[in-house]
């Protein structure tokens, strides 16, 4: 899997995305039962609210080789705060619509 991971940009100042690459290293949580090898191809953010620059983001990580596209779960989570992001639905629509089956898309990390 060659995976790209978009977060959230209000989050960053919380959090270093420690548990995310944990999660990767043990194939925990949404990774639970994948088999081949994870590379992370990038980690970017997803250019501050109300999410719009996503869709550019993601391109750039199929561009760079992500076949798979996770958003962390301080988005649909809201972690660590309890904070979920209120344009998350709106986001995965936008990239589903402008990547289609380019890449696959995860709901959370951990
Ligand atoms: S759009 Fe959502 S994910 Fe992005 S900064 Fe705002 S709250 Fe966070």
């Amino acid at each position: 899997m060659k995976l790209g991971i978009i977060r959230c940009m209000q989050t960053e100042d919380y959090c270093p995305g420690t548990a995310d690459f944990k999660t990767i290293r043990e194939k925990k949580g949404v990774f639970e039962g994948v088999e081949e090898k994870i590379t992370l191809v990038g980690f970017c953010n997803c250019g501050g609210c109300p999410g719009k620059k996503a869709v550019l983001r993601a391109r750039k990580l199929v561009e760079r080789g992500a076949d798979t596209i996770a958003f962390a779960s301080c988005i649909q989570k809201g972690t660590p705060i309890g904070y979920p992001c209120p344009f998350a639905k709106k986001m995965k629509e936008l990239i589903e619509t402008d990547l289609g089956d380019k890449v696959k898309l995860l709901d959370y990390t951990h």
